[in-house]
């Protein structure tokens, strides 16, 4: 994790929030290269969950929402981790991650640290609404981007041709009063969170249809994007561990330095969300089945995941550091640049000049990176911290006979193509 956390800091992937401040504890900013890189991760995930499929539309509802969908969905009561505080220095911590508990109890060294009796910590950020000085509005910011989906399950009824089983995916910022932020963008107290809510029959044998089709689903989208399968696994959630909406659920784990964590979660939520709706609503947040005639309240699959999370775990998977070098073995299609064009020199017009005319071409399709400081080999390495996966470099033979030499990141390999097949290349690659 070290190398990794200076190597995010060092190529502008992750900076400490509010830096020059101090910082902000459990929030992060992702530097230029860095949201590239979330950039390529969402563009992909939407392409997978609305772009290539018929059953599944997307949506973008309103981050700040009428404290009563909070009350419904149960957050304003259930939205809660249990909290302990060290009797010698005050800091809390959550009884329910004993190796956080044990890790700060070895902070006083020998001394004997009691804690207080855990009590429920509610995790949604207030915030307040309104111009009037005492007529403001206390609101949440969502601490979930599910509620807005359900909210806008009859709005997306009656503007699309969707018919159940259908989905409704979306993306964007969730925010957690956290107890215990870490471990670097692990856990942070504002994040990204990328869902679909999938909407199906409310019958025992669909709800287990497609909660098993939803973990298949979304293990190949993780080991499509690079990941090792054995740093994977399905952990079933206990009994006493649901949530409070949950009638079975699933996380999808990491094998992370500090122990198996949770990417991602899968549960079946019933019809908790729609019914309390539609009952502290007052609307009607049935679905009416076009054939049959049947009129239900549908039960929901959700699959939840965060954004900057499993960009963490892909980047530890991806690190790869040997007695020469650094460099993130990241999948081309997340890969912030795709490729780098260097001069060979800077100080030639004519070397220069084509390498602008190659770079013009090909950003017009890709994030392209320009490099002509210092020798090449410090731009390999510059641009292998990246995870950049081809480095082109412009040479005097370019200008005889129209090619270029093209790096590749992992074997290092370099092999002359010419210039008019160069995008060709890498795209059929990326
Ligand atoms: P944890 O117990 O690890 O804090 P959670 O069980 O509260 O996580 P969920 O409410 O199931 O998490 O959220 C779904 C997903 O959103 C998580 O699997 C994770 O990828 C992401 N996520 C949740 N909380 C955070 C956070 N504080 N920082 C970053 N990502 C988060």
């Amino acid at each position: 994790m070290e190398p990794l956390v200076a190597l995010c800091k060092r190529r502008g992937i992750v900076f400490p929030g509010s830096e020059i401040y101090g910082g902000l504890a459990g929030t992060w900013d992702w530097g230029p290269v860095g949201a590239l890189l979330k950039k390529n991760y969402k563009d992909l995930w939407w392409k997978d969950a609305v772009q290539l499929r018929d059953d599944i539309v997307g949506l973008d509802a309103a981050i700040m929402m009428n404290p009563k969908a909070w009350e419904a969905s149960g957050h304003t009561t259930g939205f809660v981790d249990p909290l302990i505080e060290c009797k010698i220095c005050h800091q809390r911590f959550r009884p329910d991650k004993p190796d956080e508990v044990k890790g700060h109890e070895a902070t006083h060294k020998g001394k004997t640290v009691e804690w207080t009796e855990p009590q429920k910590f509610n995790l949604l950020v207030k915030a307040y609404l309104g111009i009037i000085e005492g007529k403001q509005s206390e609101i949440f910011l969502r601490g979930e981007i599910t509620n807005g989906v359900h909210v806008n399950f009859k709005n997306v009824l009656d503007t699309t041709r969707v018919q159940i089983p259908f989905g409704i995916a979306q993306m964007g910022k969730a925010f957690r009063n956290e107890i215990t932020p870490g471990n670097f963008v692990f856990r942070s107290r504002e994040f990204e969170q990328l869902e679909v809510q999938f909407y199906i029959k409310p019958e025992e044998a669909e709800g287990k249809k497609w909660f098993e089709y939803w973990k298949k689903d979304r293990m190949k989208w993780f080991l499509s994007l690079g990941m090792k399968r054995e740093n994977l696994r399905f952990r079933d959630h206990e009994d006493d561990e649901k949530a409070h909406y949950a009638k079975a659920a699933t996380d999808i784990e990491y094998n992370s330095p500090w122990g198996w964590q949770e990417m991602m979660g899968i549960h079946n939520r019933g019809d908790w969300d729609l019914s309390r709706h539609q009952q502290f609503s007052g609307k009607n947040l049935t679905y009416r089945d076009p054939e049959t005639g049947e009129t239900y309240i549908p039960w929901d699959i959700e699959t939840s995941s965060g954004l900057e999370r499993p960009l963490l775990f892909i980047l530890l998977d991806a690190y790869r550091k040997d007695e020469k070098r650094e460099w993130l073995q990241l999948d081309p299609k997340l890969a912030p640049y795709k490729v780098a064009v260097f001069p060979l020199v800077s100080n030639k017009p004519a070397l220069v000049a084509k390498a602008e005319e190659i770079y013009h071409n090909l950003r017009k399709s890709m994030m392209v990176s320009w490099d002509d400081r210092g020798n090449i080999g410090k731009r390999y390495a510059a641009q292998d911290e990246v995870g950049t996966p081809f480095c082109i470099t412009i040479d005097y033979t370019t200008l005889e006979d129209q090619t270029v030499t093209v790096r590749e990141r992992d074997s290092m390999e370099q092999k002359r193509v010419l210039v008019s097949d160069l995008e060709t290349f890498i795209l059929k690659v990326i």
